[in-house]
């Protein structure tokens, strides 16, 4: 079994016939189970949940239509999963919780991209680093992180150690393995499930999410993942599996998840 369930349609209009290139891309690479998951930010019906200068001037799409391209698809016979990637804002749960019950997801991934306004991973803030200690910023946001998965709003982890997008890495090996332990159990205590994504190969930082050893202390919580690759566009779905699926096993993993309305079970990978 494959899954990539963290993709992003975005770049084209909410039809069948755009969604059907990223399926194609899916099944050429061997990938049953395929679903999309917009960022939240984009949808009009989002505007109470997260609200900075920079959201509030994409928040341009209608979330019925982008349900209605999944309902479209599995009409005309397609296998698609209907997910969201949300951004988790403290103290927002209770309308998060009530946002998430009012449509029929099949998973909802819970990421940080905001440490306040900054928004860490966009090119246009990139320059907001410079001013920073990077240590002191991964205390932020793998806080964030933590409260966010005790929340337990969220059905899988986004890209867990995003916050080294650019390269920015603290070189205390002893700082972070304290973080990959105590997050891996928070993961474990609170049940939910972190994905491995190929995503952080195409940034600058040229790695996988999450860091090998964050990914071993996971296992050793026993802690479910699903691989996904964060495309946002068709030729990324299912990029650099292999690399994937070794990066998984090497870990200790032999299986992956695969979520339907919310329930989940596991499947051996590959
Ligand atoms: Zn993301
Ligand atoms: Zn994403």
């Amino acid at each position: 079994m494959l899954t990539d369930y963290h993709t992003h349609t975005e770049r084209g209009p909410y039809t069948v016939a755009w969604l059907e290139q990223f399926l194609e891309q899916a099944h050429s690479r061997g990938i049953q189970e395929y679903g999309v998951s917009e960022h939240g930010y984009r949808f009009v019906q989002t505007a109470h949940l997260l609200d900075n200068p920079w959201t509030r001037e994409r928040r341009t799409q209608d979330l019925d239509e982008y349900h209605a391209m999944v309902t479209k698809a599995r009409a005309a016979g397609h296998h698609v999963k209907f997910g969201l990637e949300l951004d988790y804002i403290p103290g927002k749960e209770r309308e998060l919780e009530a946002f998430i019950q009012s449509y029929p997801f099949d998973y909802v991934i819970g990421s940080v991209h905001w440490l306040g306004d900054f928004g860490f991973d966009l090119l246009e803030m990139k320059e907001q680093w410079v001013a920073r200690d990077i240590k002191s910023t991964y205390d932020e946001y793998f806080g964030i992180l933590t409260q966010m998965v005790e929340s337990r709003l969220f059905d899988f982890v986004g890209h867990a150690d995003v916050i080294k997008v650019f390269g920015h890495e603290p070189q205390d090996q002893e700082f972070l393995q304290q973080w990959y332990e105590r997050l891996a159990t928070t993961f474990a205590r609170h049940d939910v499930v972190v994905e491995v994504s190929t995503a952080g190969l195409r940034k600058p930082v040229g790695k996988m999410y999450p860091a090998p050893q964050f990914l071993k202390a996971c296992h050793l919580a026993r802690v479910p993942i699903v691989i996904n690759s964060d495309a946002h566009r068709p030729e990324d779905v299912g990029a650099d599996y292999p690399e994937a699926i070794a990066f998984a096993k090497d870990a200790g993993y032999s299986t992956l998840t695969v979520f339907e309305s919310r329930q989940r079970s596991q499947h051996p990978i590959g």
